[in-house]
């Protein structure tokens, strides 16, 4: 029998509405590219997103038109989020710190109509152009006075708005419209387009909402390290107008000292980001001797936040959410809240639970298979490769049906490439990526457990577990770490320190010290690259 409800379609238009009518004093705070500190409320806002839908429409933008942004977080690009996808157009987040031949690759393969760039990233536009759409119109996210030199031809994004009405009659369309367009940093191959709708979105925003609505007051203020060019910055810019949080944008200092004082001028309870972001905070927190004002939650996510990590902030009196997802996912898959009982127990123990990737988000299932693709039990102890499933989750690769075939499974569900356990309540604990994973004589061991373990040496910055070709084992651990001061402990004494988390055998074979270690484009640790500029390399007891 069919129920009797109405069926109204999911809209992202909706949210910021909802927004600014009942949450009207909820605001964006945006550090600019301009150098000053700009804000605006929820209702300001509607009226901006308003103009630039009026704005695109005029320039002849419409159903499923692609529109790209290259920008840092800040208000113009929040607007861009909404106006887009509000008149049933694409939003294109494109990652700036892709390669050039990536973004030519991309830009074409979405083939975008129009691209708003920030004043910072003029150049990189300039640079490729001769290999973009020819028709591209491109629009600097600034005002007149602060227009750059450039040879794009660019509009002027406020020159854009003036004049058009601050009022808009959103468009209703099926709710499977296509919204965003998001492509994975492509550490193996072309990058691939996760193409999320209003459907998604929405649903997403609401599965994030019911979370963070349970930890977050109305009004309090939440900073998004996570840009907006990946990863949706996890959802923020939907979930926090629907709870009617303050964001908090960063614009391009995303530095320690100017992370520590933007937060402190603005009272930031939350931030949001991956843990490389977080070493630097860190170490101006340690230099002024104090946190941010009013600093209090952290979440961390992107890749596996350091077990040290979440030690010295939960120290500070700083709770740490750990979570995990991916692009594909929209992204949330797992979040940090932890159950009560957790911040209950003794000191190492809650240190240890929260350094496993958080709980299941509503709305996402999880399974783990073994090499047959057997189902493994949720026990906490069987290990496998993880697969999603749910409303928020891609079913297959914008245009691309070869990387689609390989990533979906027979019963529909998508292989996330990480090998986790569960345990029976939902907490999810990724061991590795299974490309990053060490195998040696058979066994494998985790290039995340060794760097947890070593990280919690206090010479070391950061470092990295890669495996190196060894003719007997097949592979061995080395460990590539970057160190905090001047102290260089060597290999006898970092096995000492591990040795109480591992077998003998699981130890790395080698120690080497950088001076810092290549990050991915989301900011990650690229083993990939660090893999090739270890490809001379040869295992002590090889040489
Ligand atoms: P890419 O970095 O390839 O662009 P994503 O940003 O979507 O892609 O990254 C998704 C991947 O990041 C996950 O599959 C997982 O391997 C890793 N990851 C994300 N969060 C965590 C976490 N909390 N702990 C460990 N790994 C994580």
């Amino acid at each position: 029998m069919q129920g009797m409800m109405m069926h109204r379609p999911l809209r992202i238009s909706d949210i910021l509405s909802y927004a600014a009518e009942v949450h009207p004093t909820g605001e964006i705070v945006s550090a600019r590219t301009e150098g000053d500190i700009h804000r605006q409320t929820y209702p300001q806002t509607l009226s901006r997103v308003s103009q630039l839908a009026h704005a695109l429409r005029a320039r002849g933008i419409g159903m499923g038109d692609r529109v790209a942004t290259l920008a840092w977080n800040g208000y113009r690009h929040f607007e861009l989020y909404y106006a887009v996808s509000g008149i049933g157009a694409v939003c294109h987040t494109i990652n700036p710190r892709l390669s050039a031949e990536q973004l030519i690759y991309i830009v074409n393969h979405a083939q975008d109509r129009m691209i708003f760039v920030d004043t910072t990233f003029v150049p990189i536009l300039e640079a490729v152009k001769d290999h973009l759409p020819s028709d591209m119109t491109y629009v600097v996210m600034t005002d007149r006075a602060h227009m750059p030199e450039n040879s794009l031809d660019a509009l002027c994004y406020e020159e854009l708005l003036d004049g058009q009405p601050t009022e808009m009659d959103w468009p209703e369309f099926p709710e499977d419209t296509a919204a965003g367009l998001c492509y994975t940093s492509g550490t193996t191959g072309n990058p691939k387009g996760a193409l999320y709708t209003h459907r998604s979105t929405v649903l997403h925003a609401l599965m994030i909402a019911l979370v963070q609505g349970s930890v977050f007051e109305e009004g309090v203020k939440v900073l998004p390290v996570v840009p907006l060019f990946h990863v949706n910055a996890w959802g923020l810019p939907y979930s926090a107008p629907l709870i009617g949080l303050t964001l908090v944008m960063p614009g391009p200092a995303l530095d320690g000292p100017s992370l520590f004082k933007l937060m402190d001028q603005e009272g930031v309870y939350s931030a949001w980001g991956v843990p490389t972001v977080w070493l630097g905070l860190l170490a101006e927190i340690k230099e002024k001797g104090r946190l941010p004002n009013g600093f209090g939650d952290v979440v961390v996510g992107g890749s596996a936040a350091p077990r040290s990590m979440i030690e010295t902030f939960e120290k500070h009196g700083v709770n740490v959410g750990h979570a995990w997802g991916m692009t594909e996912m929209s992204p949330i898959g797992t979040h940090g809240n932890m159950p009560p009982d957790v911040q209950a127990l003794p000191f190492d123990q809650m240190i240890d639970m929260k350094s496993k990737q958080g709980r299941r988000a509503f709305g996402v299932d999880l399974k783990i298979v073994d090499d047959d693709g057997n189902r493994l039990p949720h026990d906490g102890q069987a290990v496998g490769e993880l697969y999603v499933r749910g409303n928020t989750i891609v079913s297959g690769y914008y245009h691309n049906d070869e990387a689609t075939e390989k990533a979906m499974d027979a019963e529909g569900w998508f292989g996330t490439g990480d090998i986790a356990s569960i345990t029976p309540n939902g907490i999810l604990s990724i061991q590795d990526r299974s490309k990053d994973l060490i195998k040696s004589g058979g066994e494998w061991i985790s290039s995340i457990d060794l760097e947890n373990a070593a990280m919690s040496h206090p010479a070391i910055a950061s470092c990295a577990a890669i495996a190196m070709p060894h003719p007997k084992w097949d592979e061995r651990p080395v460990l590539v770490a970057v160190a905090a001061g001047e102290e260089r402990p060597g290999l006898e004494e970092m096995h000492a320190h591990m040795a109480e988390h591992f077998a003998k055998w699981q130890l790395p074979d080698d120690l080497v010290w950088v001076d810092d270690l290549p990050l991915t484009a989301t900011g990650k640790v690229s083993k990939l690259t660090l893999r090739q500029q270890f490809a001379d390399y040869t295992l002590p007891d090889l040489r």
